[in-house]
């Protein structure tokens, strides 16, 4: 079985991962707030851990793999674009508009991220769905000793855990220095944080023992992580800018709901995205939406090339000549794979990707793999036998395998680089009868002639006993193509 190493957030070291169940490997990725379109630098972490899904899958089996990732779809961002809807006269209770705009939303999260191959996940809860889960988590927090009630909320007692603050490497003191902390005259201690809070108005709320509210964000992971995979389980995934204080506010509540548990084993981090070296933001007029980029006709594949070129602990820097060089790339590995059966997955592509998700790696190995192909054509077209001919199509097959692993090649999201469409199958059958003729004739001059002018409209030539193979490659004009 190949080995998985991963850096551990929570131990700072590269760990062997070794699954508590090796036939349920469970992993949880923390999702979007459903209130607008998912920006770049929100696709990345979607991306990285789709790779080590299918990683899991490929080590463990399809079927030995849970994966789950949320959909929060209540939260103050989602109330605000609710109600700006209504005071600009849109119809309909403020109630209606939310559940708008979040079907809306996650309508267009689920085509972005399929646009972009990631496999849907296993389960994608709602956090409306667990609210129930959420009030039993906070009775419990408060009966252990772990959570108060102060004026309608719920607030989780961080002195109450010992290792608050260990995943980002802070102590409590520290954390109220430098961080924007809200100030509030209920908290015992300006670090608490609200497990759950007063619902007035038309604002969503839900009853509960301490009055109508709706849940704090931190609870709704815990919550739902713990109804899907249970009290513990292998792998918590997310951006670094989550990692304080919502995954250390998670930490902390499911350890203390769930005594003597150690809530997720690994931790996963990715680091940000740029743009063009600097930071994306609105204000440097860089920001810029997953739809954004696919409107202006990029594709899905490229930019989830783009992210793979990149390991996920390091800063991805988002660049035109890297987009460039990843449409490049793939038209020609789509091209030299067209139409081939995915065959065996290349061990040095999983040994990179098992390298703590090693994806520059990995790609790296697909280029081998292509310098293969075409000294193996070479090869051929230089006259050699039949098994090098063999060799060359597996060799194929091993590419397409092998990029698949990483989410690459896959039909689903390969319809942009399909080379216009062209029928050359009478150019072949001529080529076919001009080869018969020049058998008995010994003059090749017209198979000649016409090899050349398929050479020159950028199509791939290839002649064997078994007949005459024509395939358009990337470079493929069909002006260039002379009529019969
Ligand atoms: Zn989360």
């Amino acid at each position: 079985m190949a080995q998985i190493r991963l850096t551990n957030s929570r131990t700072r070291t590269l760990e062997r991962f070794v699954p508590i169940d090796a036939s349920n490997v469970r992993i949880y990725l923390c999702g979007p707030t459903v209130y607008d379109r998912a920006h770049l630098g929100n696709a990345r972490p979607v991306v990285v851990f789709d790779v080590l899904v299918r990683l899991l899958r490929h080590v463990y089996g399809a079927d030995h793999v849970t994966y789950v990732r949320n959909f929060t779809d209540v939260d103050d961002k989602i109330n605000a674009t609710a109600a700006a809807r209504k005071a600009a006269g849109a119809p309909g209770t403020l109630e209606d508009l939310i559940a708008e705009r979040t079907e809306e939303t996650i309508g267009w999260y689920h085509a972005d991220m399929d646009a972009l191959g990631a496999a849907r996940p296993d389960h994608e809860p709602r956090a409306t769905g667990y609210i129930a889960q959420m009030i039993a988590m906070c009775e419990g927090l408060i009966a252990g000793g772990h959570a108060y009630e102060a004026e309608g909320h719920v607030l989780f007692a961080v002195e109450s855990y010992r290792d608050y603050g260990r995943l980002s490497g802070r102590s409590v003191e520290d954390m109220i220095a430098g961080a924007r902390v809200e100030v509030a005259p209920y908290k015992r201690n300006p670090m608490d944080f609200v497990l759950w809070k007063p619902s007035d108005g038309d604002l969503p709320g839900w009853d509960s023992p301490w009055g109508r509210g709706r849940p704090g964000w931190h609870i709704e992971c815990s919550a739902m992580s713990h109804d899907l995979l249970g009290a513990d389980f292998d792998i918590h995934a997310g951006g670094n800018d989550l990692m304080f204080p919502h995954h250390e506010n998670e930490i902390a509540q499911s350890c203390c709901a769930h005594p003597g548990s150690g809530f997720a084993r690994v931790w996963l981090h990715n680091e940000m995205l740029q743009v063009e070296g600097k930071k994306m933001s609105k204000s440097l007029g860089n920001f810029f939406t997953v739809r954004d980029l696919l409107d202006q006709g990029i594709p899905g594949e490229v930019i989830r090339m783009v992210f793979l070129g990149t390991h996920y602990r390091k800063p991805m820097d988002w660049t035109e000549a890297k987009r460039e060089e990843a449409e490049k790339t793939l038209r020609k590995w789509r091209a030299l794979t067209n139409g081939v059966e995915p065959g065996e997955i290349d061990e040095q592509v999983v040994y990179y990707l098992g390298d703590d998700l090693n994806t520059h790696g990995a790609i790296q190995a697909l280029h081998k793999l292509v310098q293969d192909i075409y000294h193996h054509e070479k090869i051929e077209r230089g006259g050699q036998g039949s098994v090098l001919v063999k060799s060359s199509v597996e060799l194929r097959a091993k590419l397409k395998a092998s990029a698949q692993l990483l989410g690459l090649l896959t039909d689903e999201i390969g319809e942009w680089a399909v080379t216009a469409s062209v029928d050359l199958s009478a150019y072949a059958d001529a080529l076919a009868a001009a080869r018969e003729q020049a058998m008995a004739t010994k003059d090749f001059s017209a198979v000649d002639a016409l090899k050349s002018m398929l050479l020159a409209a950028g199509v791939e030539v290839r002649m064997s006993k078994a007949g005459v193979d024509l395939s358009p490659k990337p470079e493929f004009d069909a002006a260039k193509l002379e009529a019969l």
